[in-house]
């Protein structure tokens, strides 16, 4: 069995009207990135400056990895640094030059800001300019915040990757940049995809070792793989890159008509591109159809978490056949997120912010059959009998283009057999 995926919808949610909210939210904060980013840059160290509780989290995010070789950190900020009362700019130059002395293997050094370090306003950009003066050309020293004022996990990876464009050297080549940190499985399949089309200068931001070259350009166009790169995105506009607008590369239909987009802009006639595609595209269509068989039908509900909800809405509206029926995003970038909007049919209430209270409210009431969400909401709605996924798994597991898209639309339909399966136990 194949899935069948329908027409474009004659109204789609471009212009939807948004449900805008401005209220508590429940998110973690941007220093999650560093966890699937450290293992993306292989020769990167972050170093994160901030208190005990930062250290906390990386290391219950990052399980066992930290007691290998480590490639993140923690500067930690004492009271005493807290209060004024220390330099702790001179202490954390100090504590770099011991780190960078023990570890050669160190090419890119980011120092990650974080709710303390903005608290006592630390200059990290201060910092790293002479840092970088100093260890250049051996290691570049670049800064970002992963605070958790006010923003979500995902936003971690998109303050990193923006630090990281206005230190690119220029270029006037004609390449495509593709922008976000995937999976190496995944990336490799998009490189050989874009070569059989004829692509060969072609980049990928974050690169996977400083030596790779990564130039930009007014010829360079770039294709984002990340919904949640709207900063990345300004940075590379303001280098005179150009943007390609195209849904995101989740599923069949999503990677077809992101290749497609790349394709075009680039000269490449369509007929290239199916002959590249059809194979790839018809197991993509089949490996969805088993796990749609399990997710046809169902309803399902956003709560605003990785900025990938509207891109997966429309996959798994479309590909899997459910129905959508709040859409929640932190934060909507019509410039990266239109072209899925366009594709979303109307009827979801699409919403921006959160005020948590109020979605619970309105999730209770719809009585979802999924509900995607955060990890501190799972748990309480799972114990109101709601079925969830947790939208961090979607960071840390390979599911983009052809060959990830049955196990994309498989991460959605477990939740749904599992809890099934404990319904039919319980009635035992
Ligand atoms: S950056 Fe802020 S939110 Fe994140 S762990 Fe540190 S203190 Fe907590």
């Amino acid at each position: 069995m194949t899935a069948h995926t329908p027409p474009p919808p004659t109204m789609g949610c471009r212009n939807a009207p948004l449900l805008k909210e401005r209220g508590q939210h429940e998110v973690f904060c941007g220093l999650t990135g560093i966890i699937w980013l450290h293992r993306k840059m292989q020769d990167a160290f972050f170093l994160v400056v901030g208190s005990r509780t930062c250290a906390h989290l990386l290391q219950s995010a990052a399980g066992v990895m930290i007691f290998a070789e480590p490639r993140f950190g923690t500067a930690i900020l004492e009271e005493s640094d807290l209060a004024g009362l220390a330099d702790a700019q001179e202490e954390l130059e100090r504590e770099v030059d011991r780190l960078l002395a023990r570890r050669s293997d160190i090419r890119q050094l980011f120092l990650v800001g974080s709710c303390p370090s903005e608290v006592i306003k630390l200059d990290l950009s201060r910092a790293a300019e002479r840092l970088s003066a100093k260890y250049a050309p051996r290691v570049r020293v670049l800064n970002y915040s992963g605070s958790g004022i006010e923003t979500t996990f995902t936003e971690g990876e998109d303050a990193c990757l923006a630090a990281m464009v206005p230190a690119l050297p220029a270029s006037d080549e004609r390449q495509l940049m593709m922008v976000g940190a995937l999976p190496d499985v995944a990336e490799d399949q998009a490189l050989d995809l874009l070569a059989q089309m004829g692509l060969t200068n072609v980049s990928v931001l974050p690169a996977r070792n400083a030596d790779t070259e990564v130039s930009v350009g007014p010829n360079t166009s770039f294709a984002l793989t990340q919904a949640f790169l709207g900063g990345t995105h300004a940075a590379l506009e303001r280098r005179g890159a150009r943007h390609i607008p195209a849904p995101f590369p989740f599923g069949e239909e999503g990677t077809t008509a992101w290749l497609r987009a790349v394709a075009q802009d680039f000269g490449i006639d369509q007929a290239r591109v199916d002959a590249v595609t059809d194979a790839p595209r018809a197991r993509a269509r089949k490996a969805v159809a088993k796990a749609a068989e399990t997710l046809s039908g169902k309803s399902l509900f956003f709560f605003p978490d990785s900025q990938m909800e509207i891109p997966l809405a429309r996959f798994l509206t479309r590909e899997c056949g459910m129905e959508a029926l709040e859409v929640g995003a932190p934060y909507i970038h019509k410039a990266l997120v239109a072209p899925d909007l366009d594709l979303l049919a109307e009827g979801p209430v699409i919403s921006e912010g959160q005020d948590v209270e109020l979605q619970l409210d309105r999730c209770r009431a719809a009585q979802p059959d999924l509900t995607v969400c955060g990890l501190g909401l799972a748990n309480p709605l799972e114990a109101e009998g709601l079925c969830t996924k947790w939208a961090i798994e979607l960071v840390f597991t390979p599911v983009h283009f052809y060959e990830q898209a049955g196990d994309l639309a498989s991460l959605f339909a477990r939740p749904l057999r599992r809890h099934d399966l404990l319904k039919l136990e319980a009635a035992e």
